[in-house]
């Protein structure tokens, strides 16, 4: 073996980041020797790594700490196992992080909510695993169908809507019979939304005007809205919530960045008490991990056969190589992503 094959190369987090947005500075690039798995662990190359806002989270409040592999949640392809019922060539939906390679099973401490399970590429292509039928997938499902029910007849308002997570929502709220009105950043991604989404509408964030595009798009009011931004999206949406209308409040990206110290989950809740007291508005918070044990098997079998019937369609944002994977994440953050933001770090 060469020495090259012997190397592991991975991003560490290179210091507890400072307030405001990701930057270069901290990550750090390495390259590890290889290590081979003891009794009960198995081996696998990274083969596809996901990015998401919540990996910042971590990052920003100090979960993740200084020389850590930096978090993530991979589908990876098993090369040595010494594990009962996992055989070398076995893909798998995994939490190898931002690494080659990694190693799984009893001793390692990998976060994850979601356990290893074992792909069939079959089924769907196995990126899904990270994308529509993985953790955004069922937070779409949870949110929207579990939380707000939606209603046919009834107007429902995506934010964030060409993105992982509220492409599946949207589609999902269509699927109930509902009318779905998105809301993006740039044209090209508005159009993507109504013409291969199959939304009703879609309004630019980024116009001189989106509470009176919004309202126009809204004639009859919202009945749900899936919240994943917060700041001038959420001010827009506000005052066309109708009378027990629902909102899933499923994260605030365009706060992720910001340096005031402040809590936006409880500054969203004060800028909006006034309305929901009025309109008898249910706020649900959304945490995907409180619904993986009870409902991700029924959403893997419904959303299976969504994309084997293409009912739901699904775009990913994929960037090649590992060692893009801080550029990825800090374009994803902020609108630079197109779809569901996925690197590719090995050949299938
Ligand atoms: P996306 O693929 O949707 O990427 C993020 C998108 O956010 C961008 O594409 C951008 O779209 C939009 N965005 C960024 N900044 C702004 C801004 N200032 N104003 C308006 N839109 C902005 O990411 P995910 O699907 O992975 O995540 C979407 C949301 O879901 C996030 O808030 C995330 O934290 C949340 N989430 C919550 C979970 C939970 O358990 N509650 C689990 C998983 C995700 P555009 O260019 O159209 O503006």
């Amino acid at each position: 073996m060469s020495r090259n094959e012997q190397l592991n190369c991975q991003w560490q987090l290179a210091r507890v980041p400072p307030a405001g947005w990701p930057q270069n500075d901290d990550f750090s690039w390495l390259s590890t020797e290889k290590v081979e798995p003891e009794k009960d662990q198995l081996l696998s190359r990274t083969l596809y790594l996901s990015m998401d806002p919540y990996q910042w989270g971590r990052r920003r409040s100090g979960v993740e700490v200084p020389g850590e592999v930096c978090h993530g949640r991979t589908v990876s392809q098993v090369i040595r196992s010494r594990v009962s019922g996992y055989e070398e060539g076995d893909y798998l939906f995994n939490t190898n992080g931002w690494q080659q390679f990694g190693l799984t099973g009893a001793g390692i401490s990998n976060f994850s909510y979601m356990h290893p399970r074992k792909l069939d590429p079959a089924l769907a292509p196995i990126s899904t695993a990270i994308g529509v039928l993985g953790m955004l997938g069922l937070t779409a499902y949870a949110g929207m169908i579990l939380q707000c029910e939606p209603q046919p007849g009834e107007t429902v308002v995506v934010s964030a809507a060409s993105g992982g997570v509220g492409q599946v929502a949207g589609q999902l709220a269509k699927i109930r019979g509902a009318r779905v009105v998105g809301i993006a950043g740039v044209q090209k991604k508005c159009e993507f939304v109504t013409q291969e989404l199959g939304f009703d509408a879609c309004v630019s964030h980024l116009s001189d005007d989106l509470p009176s595009d919004l309202a126009k798009a809204c004639p009859d009011g919202c009945d749900v809205y899936f919240e994943s931004v917060g700041g001038c999206v959420f001010d827009a949406v506000l005052p066309l919530l109708n009378h027990a209308s629902r909102i899933t409040v499923c994260g605030f990206i365009s706060q992720y960045g910001n340096t005031d110290g402040l809590n936006p989950r409880k500054l969203w809740q004060q800028k909006g008490q006034s309305r929901f007291d009025k309109q008898a508005v249910a706020v649900h918070d959304l945490f995907v991990g409180n619904f993986v044990e009870e409902y991700q098997s029924a959403f893997l079998t419904e959303m299976g056969d969504y994309i084997k019937d293409h009912l739901v369609q699904y775009r990913e944002d994929q960037w090649s190589g590992l060692e893009n994977a801080p550029a990825a994440f800090m374009a994803m953050l902020k609108g630079g992503n197109f779809g569901k933001t996925i690197v590719k770090v090995g050949a299938e």
